[in-house]
């Protein structure tokens, strides 16, 4: 076989958000073909992490979803979008449409999150539509919308290397962003410092001058007194502020409160004063200064505002959308970002239109040729099954996740599934703990398999090309959505003939939003051909006629997508998390992802070199604590907290990283396999009051041995 027969296909990688450029070897080459880094892709010139490199092991038919079934039985496609389409029908009529719901994932690809979203919120009238995004960066979307006015990212990956000052802030990059932490790394030279704010002493502190081991939750104070600080010795730009900001004098105030002087920041945040004095003192020096921030800011039930104190200090500093200098919302997914920008959020409606943007419902329902858009905002992922367990939403269509494994009070979820009377779950994979819980279950395209796009945390819109034959019946999720919307009797509005016209759609109602001043428009693209789209080059939004090749830095003129064009500070209160150890559950635990795996485990534990990393559950602790317990390596412990529904058991390893008094544990491992219990048993749904967010950083327990 010649080249020209075979040539290779670029793609993207399906896991993380720094959406790595990938070459598989060719068209027609069956599973398991070896890939490589695209040279040519600007999120990693040719990099690959080990996920991505060993994505050649997941692409093995064995344990993929094969065949539609309905409550365990092998099934027709028609069958199953019959009982589907019949499903919802029934429910509309009978208890109205808001008893539907969709719950999506960062998994999808733009395309089948913009068809999942029409059919929901335009064609069955259901606003609850939420995505395991909401697990991820929902806190990053509510403060860039209050800060901003539009949920942007201002600045691209060459800031984190232009940096002078590189501020890490709830992020493991080096484990979670491989490829961008390498990025990171290779930037490094005279001059140039690092700082990472972290309770635990992860790899990617490695890489810091200066680590702050700040107490959890506590990230808002220690920003609030940043900005005290550079009020107090004059490092503010004033011109910057006047002429482009709102809210200082407020935000001030409110920072102000508690006498944020360095010592008492040093008291609240349990660090050093000197530590805390040398990170103002870099920042207030650093014009070219960048703060990435990640879930252990935005998993809290702070984690806008955590977010937002973070942006204070650079709209305080006219640090924004800069070279080497902006704050950075550091996105988990592969597309979290590709599913913000159709709505695949609850409280969004679609192409970064709102339910209160003025004339946004008017122009999406005029756009979509439906008189049905709900009237408002619907339920976020914990509310969703929250609504679930309480019998309210009697039709919920599950999309490529694992809700049972990874939502808080993970016990309650998976009864709230058992009780609903139809629970759809469409994936690649077969055996997982949400799709036991399935009555219909319908075989989704796993990577490879698809085509479409999906949007890296810089704002790239990168293609994910198909290269490999669709397993058993497995068809894309955009088309399965699109069967649905036409068995409801909207055959004219979901009559696309490829994911190309899908785009195309997409990209013509972005140019809505275009309109009414946000930033976020794919307009240049509206009219791209099935040609164009294939030979799509990873891009930038926004793509437009005034800038056709994207743009890698927003708001740079400190015009911001406001009515007045101006950014807000926000009033921050610095609160720490409401639980506090006791003598009953005397630890605090976190939780987190390990290096190379994924999510729930369930594509990345089918290839044998991840799991080479770190093989079984664990939980890490100090190892004062490991003494104090009499604990020794390899030990097995359980931890429970308050509700939880079997714990979490895990072999002890000491790890002078972590604060005494506190834990780390995986969130990987489901019950296929560890029956012993989930992290996600150990965190509550306690959720930050404007995003929606859980708290799955923070959480208290006790550790017994075993
Ligand atoms: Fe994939 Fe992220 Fe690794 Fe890049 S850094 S190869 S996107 S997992």
């Amino acid at each position: 076989m010649t080249d020209s027969d075979n040539p290779v296909c670029r793609t993207t990688c399906p896991y993380c958000g720094v959406g790595c450029g990938v070459v598989a070897p060719g068209r027609s080459l069956s599973a398991g073909a070896l890939v490589a880094g695209d040279q040519d892709h600007p999120a990693n010139y040719g990099r690959l992490c080990v996920k991505g490199a060993s994505l050649h092991e997941t692409t093995a038919v064995d344990g993929h979803m094969m065949y539609p079934r309905l409550h365990g039985r092998r099934v027709t496609w028609e069958r199953a979008l019959d009982e589907v389409a019949g499903a919802i029908r029934a429910s509309v009529d009978a208890h109205g449409p808001e008893s539907v719901a969709f719950y999506l994932s960062g998994q999808l690809l733009t395309e089948d999150y913009y068809v999942a979203n029409k059919l929901a919120k335009g064609f069955i009238g259901t606003p609850h539509v939420d995505t395991n995004s909401r697990l991820c960066m929902a806190s990053a979307v509510a403060a860039h919308k209050r800060a901003f006015g539009e949920d942007v990212v201002p600045g691209c990956y060459e800031d984190l290397e232009l940096a002078d000052l590189l501020v890490l802030t709830g992020s493991n990059a080096a484990w979670n962003h491989p490829v961008l932490y390498q990025r990171m790394k290779a930037a490094g030279r005279p001059g140039r410092r690092v700082v990472v704010i972290d309770p635990r002493r992860t790899a990617t502190a490695e890489l810091a001058d200066l680590h702050l081991a700040l107490r959890p939750g506590s990230d808002a104070i220690l920003f609030n007194g940043l900005l005290v600080w550079l009020a107090d010795t004059g490092a503010l730009d004033q011109d910057y502020v006047r002429n482009h900001c709102r809210g200082l004098g407020e935000a001030m105030a409110s920072a102000r409160v508690s006498g944020f002087a360095p010592s008492k920041v040093a008291d609240l945040c349990d660090l050093p004063e000197q530590d805390v004095v040398r990170f103002y003192r870099w920042f207030a020096e650093n014009p070219r200064t960048v703060t990435a921030f990640s879930q252990g800011v935005n998993q809290s039930s702070t984690g806008t505002d955590k977010a937002n104190a973070i942006i204070n200090c650079h709209l305080a500093t006219g640090r924004v959308g800069k070279p080497g200098a902006s704050p950075f919302s550091l996105t988990g997914q592969p597309n979290a970002m590709g599913g913000r920008e159709v709505g695949g959020l609850a409280n969004t409606l679609a192409a970064h239109l709102d339910y209160d943007t003025p004339g946004g419902p008017e122009q999406v329902a005029e756009f979509w040729g439906t008189g049905q858009i709900p009237p408002g905002p619907g339920l976020k992922a914990v509310e969703l099954f929250r609504a679930v367990s309480e019998g309210r939403i009697k039709v919920l269509w599950i999309m490529g996740t694992n809700p049972a494994v990874s939502l808080p009070d993970s016990g309650l979820v998976r009864q709230a599934l058992k009780a609903c009377p139809v629970v759809i779950a469409s994936d690649c994979i077969a055996l997982t703990d949400t799709n036991a819980l399935a009555d219909i279950l319908l075989p989704a395209q796993g990577w490879g398999e698809k085509d479409g796009t999906v949007t890296n945390s810089e704002r790239r819109i990168s293609r994910q090309r198909r290269f490999l034959p669709a397993v058993g019946e497995a068809r894309a999720d955009w088309w399965m959505l699109a069967e649905v919307g036409r068995l409801l009797g909207h055959g004219d509005a979901f009559a696309w003939p490829d994911v190309a016209s899908v785009f195309r759609e997409h990209a013509q109602l972005s140019a809505i939003a275009g309109s009414t001043g946000r930033q976020f428009s794919l307009s240049a693209l509206a009219g791209i051909s099935d040609e164009g789209y294939e030979a799509l080059e990873p891009v930038q939004w926004p793509v437009t006629t005034d800038y056709p090749h994207g743009r890698a830095r927003l708001f740079g003129d400190g015009r911001f997508s406001t009515p007045d064009g101006k950014a807000c500070l926000v009033p921050i209160e610095g609160r720490l998390p409401e639980a506090e150890p006791d003598l009953r559950w005397p630890m605090i635990v976190n939780t987190g992802r390990i290096r190379d795996q994924w999510h729930t485990m369930t594509r990345t534990a089918r290839s044998s070199r991840l799991v080479q990393h770190r093989q079984e559950p664990f939980i890490d602790l100090h190892p004062e604590d490991a003494r104090r317990y009499g604990l020794s390596p390899g030990d097995l412990a359980r931890l429970e907290g308050p509700g939880s529904m079997g714990g979490y058991v895990g072999k002890v390893r000491s790890e002078p990283g972590q604060r005494p008094g506190e834990v780390f544990v995986p969130i990987h491992w489901n019950r296929q396999f560890t029956p012993a219990g989930l992290a996600s048993d150990l965190i509550r749904p306690v959720t930050d009051p404007v995003s929606g967010q859980p708290e799955s950083k923070y959480g208290v327990v006790h550790l017994t041995r075993i």
